[in-house]
């Protein structure tokens, strides 16, 4: 097994990925795609110059000279509600009451707020003076006709899908999600509710939390196909899969034990291994390759904590790529070691769980979980976790000092950040 690096590794999955594929939904199912093409207005808006207030529509040398003592008579010649086509042109002399969202009409430079004003029969009385374009919203000064108002590639939200709704988009095109199958390997696992076997057995926890984890990714969820280790239904089962998913995702069978049958049958089912074993603590023996055109699968190790770890460092910007977004690897942030940190052998690259705590002044402090670093040990992944990423080389790090963690959960489900 020649092993090589997490770069290494993240480069190798990176490489060639493009999105999958493209499919149209409407604007109110878009919400968190991505989108796959520019989004371009066919006319300009505002389409013409509209008021931006409730008031009185003027010329502004009309009441240039006006003062609180001196004020202005102007003659009310005409209301404008909001989408009703002006019938007036503004005269001399005269104002024109409008509402907010209503056209201006010709020869308006000014709209003075109603609050400003004083009416006194069919004359609007003005007691100061008002700048050029005050509270008027011209022709094209949101977007122009033919401008792009969303670029291709953007994750959708709130705002982008008002946008398409202003340029009387009723549906998208994005990019298609990745669908994920999810085969975990062992004689000894257990489904849940499953008693039988007793407390030799072990009970399948990597299936439900890489359905967590696939969902995180923002891919689809196919199928759990929970399997012994017998080489001829592994070999199968990661066919039809594969035949069927854009990602296959095993776990266990890929180290050096005797029923470790996922590695072994892999290159007969047209599997290409780009890799298998990365210079990694945890999750060491993990396995990528390649299938027919744009199919991929990763053998994750058994351990709870390994595989996780494998999803997030490789699976995670793989389905973030397929699905087109533009931020694929999970965010990496600088933070604090709050205790010193050492470790015997620095061979590996290790990406220790840490508790991690935020505030304005500090920024992101971090405490590793010292007796929570086993590849089994799953306790020490839940709440405020991140990997600390700790280069191969490095055995120790003082306390105060600077540190890389890879956040490897939404900041919204971090308890103090909620
Ligand atoms: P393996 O990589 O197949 O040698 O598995 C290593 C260890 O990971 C096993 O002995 C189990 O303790 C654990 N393990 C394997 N598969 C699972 C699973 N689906 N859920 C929870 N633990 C597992
Ligand atoms: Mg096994």
């Amino acid at each position: 097994m020649k092993l090589i690096t997490i770069k290494e590794a993240i480069d190798f999955v990176k490489k060639d990925v493009k999105p999958i594929g493209i499919e149209k939904v409407l604007i109110s199912d878009a919400y968190g795609r991505v989108l796959a093409e520019n989004l371009k207005s066919g006319s300009d808006h505002p389409e013409v110059d509209v008021s931006a207030v409730d008031g009185y529509a003027v010329k502004a040398g009309d009441i240039a000279d006006a003062a609180e003592k001196y004020y202005i008579k102007l003659v009310l010649a005409d209301t404008i509600k909001a989408g009703i086509e002006p019938g007036t042109t503004l005269r001399h002399g005269g104002t024109v009451l409008v509402f907010t969202g209503a056209p201006v009409p010709e020869g308006t430079d000014a709209v003075v707020m109603r609050e400003d004003i004083q009416i006194d029969g069919k004359n609007i009385l003005f007691k100061k003076p008002i700048g050029s374009g005050k509270n008027i919203r011209f022709v094209g000064e949101d977007f122009r006709k033919d401008e792009i108002v969303v670029s291709k590639g953007t994750t959708i939200g709130a705002a982008e899908i008002g946008m398409a709704a202003e340029i009387n988009r009723s549906y998208l095109f994005v990019y298609r999600i990745p669908v994920v199958s999810i085969i975990p390997t062992g004689d000894e696992l257990l489904e849940l509710g499953d008693t039988s076997p007793g407390r030799f057995a072990i009970r399948d926890s990597n299936s439900y939390t890489l359905i967590g984890l696939v969902k995180q990714a923002g891919a689809e969820f196919s199928v759990c196909r929970r399997l012994k280790d017998d080489p001829i239904a592994t070999a199968e089962t990661i066919k039809a899969e594969l035949d069927r998913s854009d990602i296959v995702i095993t776990t266990g069978g890929v180290s050096a034990g005797d029923y470790d049958f996922v590695k072994k049958v892999v290159p007969e089912i047209g599997v290409d291994v780009i890799f298998h074993g990365v210079l990694q603590k945890p999750g060491k023996p993990i396995l990528f390759g390649k299938y027919k055109n744009n199919r991929y699968l990763f053998g994750l190790p058994g351990f709870p904590v390994s595989s996780t770890v494998g999803f997030l460092l490789y699976a995670y910007p793989l389905i973030r790529a397929l699905a087109g977004f533009s931020g694929k690897e999970l965010p990496r942030v600088k933070a604090t070691l709050k205790e010193e940190f050492h470790r015997k052998k620095g061979k590996r690259e290790e990406l220790v769980r840490v508790k991690v705590d935020y505030n304005i002044e500090n920024g992101f402090t971090v405490k590793p979980d010292t007796k929570k670093q086993g590849s089994g040990i799953l306790t020490g992944m839940v709440g405020d976790t991140a990997l600390m990423d700790v280069p191969i080389g490095v055995t120790d790090i003082k306390k105060g000092a600077e540190v890389i963690i890879i956040l490897i959960k939404p900041i919204s489900s971090f308890g103090q950040l909620s």
